[in-house]
Formats: structure tokens, C-alpha cells, sequence
């Protein structure tokens, strides 16, 4: 069975020798070496001034909307994992939806400020499959209009946008280290933000504490725990190896389908992008499913990615979202991971042919 993606492993030694280090010390959490170690690592390898690690890509997305102190409205796009929504929800706060670019995917930058009212207090975007929004135009509109800017970058690990992280963007960047995600720790993420922001954001994952008697602010419990922490620190060192090889595959799917009816994602000038996934737009819902059902039959489950568009979410008020809905109704990722095999590489991209 091939699904959207597998989870690369390192040795199962190397991440036991540095979850050892763990064991001597007796902490499993708390902002252990681990945890420390691998921010360090992070804050290298990425080359962004500030990072909080955290337990999950949700929650740094829920601590930036509350420490930004965003209220009211938030300007969003229906485009994305159910998370940019519901992290505004959570926040009692309502999200106004921006309708996409049909080709980029990302926030349509054009129609920001016909949705902004005395309300809105922020912009929460993301940037799709690692494909940077137009963050010129979202930070000009930002800045006359006094609004704080955060970036779902959940899917740009490693990524950068005018050779600079990619992550060091808007007032909050977020990424998750998810499992399914490039780089992973299991369960977890991080938000990088500017040094303003930083004790504050930093508090509120930690309860709120300011040394261990004192409260700066209200919290959450969002901390990196040492085990996840480890699994970052075994994966770190192969991201090359990821990288080249999920290259290789999006090569040959780029090559195949080059002269076909399939639209692939057009990916942002001045992008260094990650191969974070493969999505496919087929010409219509109907192909989409007949594709799907061919695929299954060869044991290949791709994933309808992103589906629904969030302004259909029933906990959601929203006007239509033409552009979103379409692309949703039409598009799925297609299996892309360290380990695929030519063979299997070839039936998916037979399959897909024969069905166009
Ligand atoms: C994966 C993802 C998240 C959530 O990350 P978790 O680590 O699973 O909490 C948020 N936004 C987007 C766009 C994602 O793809």
C-alpha cells in the first residue's frame, strides 16, 4: 500500500544513543538539553534569530493570535489545513475569508483590502505547500492598516523566499514537525518571531511562568517534550538526503505530466522551494474521483489535499469561496517520500495518464 507520504526514520540506534542522553540527565521534559539542543540546531540550520519549540504546529498559531492580542476579525485564507481556521475559533475570534490565487494557491493578495473593517486586526495566511504568498503585498496592506501578520508556514521547513529564511517573515511564523510533515518530530513544531515578541510568546507556552513563583502573563502548556526533541536531533542531519531524493520524484512527476491536462502548482519567483509535496489540479471533480478509484485499485491512496475549502466548515460563517472550492473539489497530493520506488513511481503516474 503507498499513502501520501511516509515518515522517514533515522536509525533506530542513533535516535536510542541520543534519547540515552536523556536518561543521564532524568528529565523527559521541561526544556531539556534536547530541547535546547535542538533549537540551538534549528536556529543554525535555518538561520532565524528566534525559535520556541513546541509540542505541536497548532498550538503556535493559537499563542500568536492571543500574545499579538489579534480580537475581532482576522483575515484568513479557505485554502489551507483545518488548523489556520480553527486556531482562530478557538481564539473567539472570526475568521474573514479571502478567496486564492488559482495558480499560486496562496491568499489572493488583490482582494485583502476590500475585506479589512474596523474590526480586523490581523492577517493569518499560509503558505501553501511551501509556496510563498505574496508577503510584499500582505505586508504593505499590514502596515497601513495597523494589522499584525502571521504566516502558517507549516509546510516550509528549510525553505527560503529572497535567500531569507522563509520563517522570519510577518510579525509570527509557525511550522509543525509533524510525523507527515518534511522535517519531524513526531508530534511537535515551533514559532519564530521578532525579538519583541519573543519573552512574551515564550511565556505563554510555559503556563505563563516567569521563574518558577512568578506569572508574567495567562499560558498554555505547549513545550517540547525530550523524546520528541531527540527524533529532531536524529532527523536533522539527513535533511539533504531528504530533500535530494523527494527532488528526484518531483522530476519525474514534473516531466511526465508536462504536456497532459494536469495543472501543477506554480511555485513563487525568488522561491527556494522544499518539495514539500506534490499536488495535481484535474480539470474537473469527476476526474479527480475517477483517478482516485484507479489509483486505489493499484493500491495507491493519494490524499484530496485540502478538501473541503474552510469557509465551508460548519463552524464558519462565510460567503462562497469560488476559487477555493473549485481548486479543493479538484485537487489531491500525490504519494512523495524518502523510499518510493521507480516501479511504483511509474504505476502511479501510468495510472493517472490512462484516466486524464
Ligand atoms: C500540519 C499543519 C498544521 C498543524 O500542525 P500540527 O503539528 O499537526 O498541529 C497547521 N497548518 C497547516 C497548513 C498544516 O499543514
Amino acid at each position: 500500500m503507498i499513502h501520501v507520504t511516509k515518515t522517514f526514520l533515522p536509525p533506530q540506534k542513533e535516535y536510542q544513543d541520543i534519547l540515552h542522553r536523556a536518561w543521564q540527565t532524568g528529565w523527559m521534559t521541561n526544556r531539556g538539553v534536547l530541547v535546547k539542543e535542538l533549537e540551538a540546531s534549528l536556529k543554525q540550520y535555518l538561520n532565524t534569530p528566534n525559535i520556541i519549540a513546541m509540542t505541536n504546529g497548532t498550538l503556535p498559531l493559537q499563542i500568536a493570535i492571543k500574545a499579538l492580542g489579534l480580537k475581532g476579525e482576522i483575515i484568513t485564507t479557505p485554502f489551507s489545513y483545518v488548523a489556520t481556521t480553527s486556531s482562530i475559533v478557538w481564539e473567539n475570534c472570526t475568521p474573514i475569508f479571502v478567496d486564492i490565487h488559482p495558480e499560486y494557491l496562496t491568499i489572493d493578495e488583490s482582494k485583502i483590502e476590500a475585506a479589512i473593517t474596523p474590526n480586523t486586526s490581523g492577517i493569518l495566511a499560509t503558505h501553501v505547500f511551501g509556496n510563498p504568498c505574496h508577503v510584499e503585498a500582505i505586508e504593505k496592506i499590514a502596515f497601513k492598516h495597523n494589522l499584525k501578520v502571521i504566516y502558517d508556514a507549516a509546510h516550509c521547513f528549510g525553505m527560503q523566499y529572497k535567500g531569507e529564511s522563509i520563517f522570519n517573515l510577518g510579525d509570527v511564523s509557525t511550522c509543525s514537525f509533524h510525523a507527515t510533515k518534511l522535517f519531524h518530530t513526531g508530534e511537535g513544531g515551533a514559532l519564530f518571531c521578532k525579538e519583541t515578541y519573543f519573552k512574551k510568546m515564550y511565556s505563554h507556552h510555559n503556563f505563563g511562568h516567569d521563574g518558577p513563583e512568578n506569572f508574567h502573563s495567562l499560558g498554555v502548556n505547549a513545550k517540547m517534550s525530550e523524546p520528541q526533541a531527540a527524533m529532531g536531533l536524529a532527523v536533522l542531519p539527513y535533511m539533504e538526503t531528504i530533500i535530494n531524493s523527494r527532488k528526484k520524484v518531483v522530476d519525474v512527476y514534473n516531466k511526465a505530466f508536462k504536456n497532459s491536462s494536469l495543472q501543477v502548482l506554480r511555485i513563487r519567483e525568488h522561491t527556494k522551494w522544499n518539495y514539500s509535496y506534490f499536488p495535481v489540479i484535474f480539470e474537473s471533480e469527476t476526474q479527480l474521483l475517477k483517478v482516485i478509484e484507479a489509483l486505489n485499485n493499484h493500491s495507491v491512496f493519494p490524499r484530496r489535499y485540502f478538501f473541503p475549502s474552510l469557509n465551508t466548515l460548519p463552524y464558519v460563517n462565510s460567503e462562497s469561496m469560488p476559487i477555493s472550492e473549485s481548486i479543493a473539489s479538484r485537487i489531491i497530493c500525490l504519494p512523495l517520500f524518502v523510499g518510493l520506488q521507480e516501479k511504483d513511481l511509474e504505476t502511479i503516474i501510468n495510472v493517472i495518464q490512462t484516466n486524464l
